[in-house]
């Protein structure tokens, strides 16, 4: 335990079994002794729970200031980019037969789209924005009113704008923020988070622990799971994974979830986008990936095998595990 922290509080870990399926991670903090501890507010959003931490105990008013900012930047990503209300703007843009999405799309936004279109170029169509059609297909899409589909991403994304908010409010002060939405998390601020990824076999196998390993989040990094356990389509007695192949349209098989880490220049944006990108990769053309075009993303795969589980890495996020249950492979 680091120096000056004595009790290691773990204040996530309360959820409720409605909301437990949405979190990927779950976090983990150290506090100082002669503080009030942390405070930390949850609620739900974007199909999903968000939660916001500051490591220090600040005065109410003020964390209920920046709570509204937090919770009105997550607000406006809903409205503009849901694809589950027929009324927000990326549906309406869909039904009337939007082709060029980034020009039609609101200024505050369009980060969103470009990052998810230069994703879909790089990685060749693995990650694939217009896969909603294809998901409606499957079955997966009741309910989706665009053709468009930002879920992969737009998480990520109302991380990053609520972030430029906090930074905003707080101006030079000290400030150690986490904020989390659905498994898309934020250091903002000063300060190391530890995060836990959770463990994908957990829920068939209840002797397992409950979570497989200890990432450092440093400030300004942010980190986002895909995992094939949490949301997933029955077929035939079989779980089908959430995420398809932008390539050939299929479910993707064989991987049981997917961590990555991303520097303040990538932001959560990123880390969402690409967590979803990885998965479809796979490790080994997902490292060699990331080398040409996100060398300084961080990733970790889990092999959907839970007979002999194991962790895949790439060599630099090797370093910031702290806790690993499991044997580790390093990618090249
Ligand atoms: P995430 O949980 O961030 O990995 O995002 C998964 C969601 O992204 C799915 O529920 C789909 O809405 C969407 N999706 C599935 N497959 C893809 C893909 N290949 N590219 C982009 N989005 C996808
Ligand atoms: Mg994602």
């Amino acid at each position: 335990m680091r120096p000056g922290f004595k009790k290691a509080a773990i204040y996530a870990a309360v959820i409720s079994a409605a909301i437990a399926a949405e979190i990927a991670i779950l976090h983990l903090c150290f506090d100082r002794e002669d503080e009030e501890g942390p405070q930390a507010m949850r609620w739900p959003v974007m199909g999903t729970v968000a939660q916001m931490t500051s490591r220090r105990h600040m005065d109410e008013r003020e964390f209920g200031e920046l709570l509204v900012c937090v919770q009105a930047s997550y607000a406006r990503v809903e409205k503009l980019l849901s694809a589950w209300n027929p009324e927000s703007e990326l549906s309406r843009l869909s039904a009337a037969g939007c082709t060029n999405w980034t020009e039609a799309a609101s200024p505050e936004v369009r980060p969103c789209y470009e990052a998810a279109l230069r994703l879909a170029e790089e990685s060749g169509g693995a990650f694939n924005p217009r896969i909603g059609e294809k998901l409606r297909a499957l079955g997966m899409g009741r309910g989706r009113y665009s053709r468009f589909d930002l879920g992969a991403i737009a998480k990520g994304f109302a991380v990053d704008m609520a972030a430029e908010e906090v930074e905003r409010a707080m101006g030079g002060r000290y400030f150690s923020f986490l904020l989390d939405l659905g498994g898309n998390l934020r250091a903002v601020g000063a300060g190391e988070w530890r995060t836990g990824v959770r463990n994908p076999f957990r829920g068939v196998d209840a002797s397992q622990p409950g979570i497989c390993a200890v990432i450092t989040l440093l400030g300004g990094e942010s980190v986002a799971t895909s995992g094939n356990y949490e949301r997933f389509v029955e077929k035939d007695g079989k779980r089908l994974s959430h995420i398809l192949d932008g390539r050939t349209g299929e479910h993707v098989s064989g991987i049981a979830g997917v961590t990555v880490v991303t520097p303040r220049e990538y932001g959560a944006t990123l880390a969402d986008g690409l967590s979803t990108t990885l998965f479809v990769m796979g490790p080994e053309a997902g490292a060699a990936f990331l080398k040409r075009f996100y060398p300084l993303a961080l990733a970790l795969w889990i092999p959907d095998d839970p007979a002999s589980p194991r962790i895949i890495v790439t060599p630099d996020m090797a370093y910031r595990l702290e806790r690993i249950e499991w044997p580790a492979e390093k990618t090249r």
